[in-house]
């Protein structure tokens, strides 16, 4: 086996996520894994993994026959509005579990707001199943983003998802390798970690999807984040959602890095939406997170936080969709407990403000 081939597979094997295409998003700033800050993590140090495949250690065995993957009617909506204009995303705020939650936050954002992106929480690791989330959030009369972790399900399972996702009316499958069960609510869980990100996309677009993956330019290996996205093109993805690295600045480099690359993604960065304590705690949780040089000090330390945070994140979202290649914002973050209402009806807020630019 070539040395370089051997390094990868040691890393795969160090790697507490097995990842095939790594690093994750988690890495720390210093290098270190995102799960045991005592050890380095071995994809920092070593060339981009090309794309090579969906890698299994087994070959499947003859199954029963199953009919040609359905072509997503969500994602050729998605399609076909990317066509005419930059849309807006959110993040979903609705309660997990709650479905009365999930209708009357989809009720405060239809219209100014495109589609919901509704995936993962560390403080709430139990979710309805991404199938019937589509389902709910689709009926309630948004389009759904759906984010699918390779954390909490197997190949198999995931397959299933990504099948009934494409019935389910999914405008987009968001691909992640997800956060290790160490890092959220839930460490009692097993994870999982039969796929990731990269091979994910693969299946995802092979089942007829719209493929969305995240990419973190201010994560080590800093100078090689370009590279890993070209990789996850080549398996299936075709947006790119990038995640908080500082601004509008980096976020431009990000894209004249891949693009020199060749790449031929579609990018939406993520714009941080602080309203008030609450919200500021829960988007200090995300993994590497970069702000703005003082971006939350100015929000907090308002008169009229919500006002501020309101006008911060139109105000960045407009410098953002300036940018070549952006194709949207999303509008990125959560809701204190029991500000999930509120917090849809100012998302809703910042995309009506934005109107003018799309
Ligand atoms: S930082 Fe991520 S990719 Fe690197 S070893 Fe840790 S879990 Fe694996």
């Amino acid at each position: 086996m070539p040395v370089d081939e051997l390094a990868r597979v040691d890393a795969t094997a160090a790697c507490p996520k097995h990842m095939e295409y790594g690093p994750c998003g988690g890495v720390g700033f210093d290098g270190s894994c995102e799960i045991d800050a005592a050890h380095a993590c071995p994809f920092v140090q070593l060339d981009t993994v090309r794309w090579h495949g969906v890698v299994a250690e087994r070959s499947p065995r003859p199954a029963d026959p199953v009919p040609e993957p359905t072509v997503s009617a969500g994602a050729a909506r998605v399609r076909a509005l990317l066509e005419t204009r930059r849309i807006v995303v959110a993040d979903f705020p609705a309660r997990a579990l709650d479905p009365r939650s999930l209708e009357d936050c989809v009720a405060e954002m239809v219209g100014p707001v495109d589609a919901v992106l509704s995936g993962d929480a560390g403080p709430a690791r139990v979710q309805f199943a991404p199938t019937y989330r589509a389902r709910l959030i689709a009926d309630a009369g948004i389009l759904p983003f759906i984010g699918v972790n390779c954390r909490d399900r197997n190949r198999v399972a995931l397959e299933g998802e990504l099948a009934g996702l494409a019935h389910a009316g999914a405008g987009v499958v968001h691909c992640v390798t997800g956060d290790h069960t160490e890092t959220g609510s839930r460490p009692d869980a097993q994870p999982v970690f039969d796929l990731d990100s990269t091979e994910l996309a693969a299946l995802a677009r092979a089942a007829g999807h719209l493929v969305s993956v995240g990419e973190s330019p201010t994560t080590p290996p800093i100078d090689r984040r370009a590279a890993r996205l070209r990789e996850k093109e080549k398996a299936g993805a075709e947006l790119c959602f990038v995640n908080h690295c500082g601004g509008a600045e980096p976020v431009a480099r990000f894209i004249a890095a891949a693009r020199a690359l060749g790449s031929t993604s579609r990018f939406i960065p993520c714009i941080p939406v602080v309203l008030d304590e609450g919200s500021a705690q829960l988007l200090r949780t995300f993994t590497t997170l970069v702000l703005p040089p003082g971006y939350l000090e100015g929000i907090l330390c308002a008169a009229d936080p919500r006002e501020a945070g309101i006008a911060a994140a139109v105000e960045l979202s407009r410098a953002m969709l300036a940018i070549d290649g952006v194709a949207g914002v999303d509008l990125s973050g959560g809701a204190a407990p029991g500000r999930e209402t509120t917090h849809a009806r100012d998302l809703a807020e910042i995309a009506r403000r934005l109107e003018d630019v799309l």
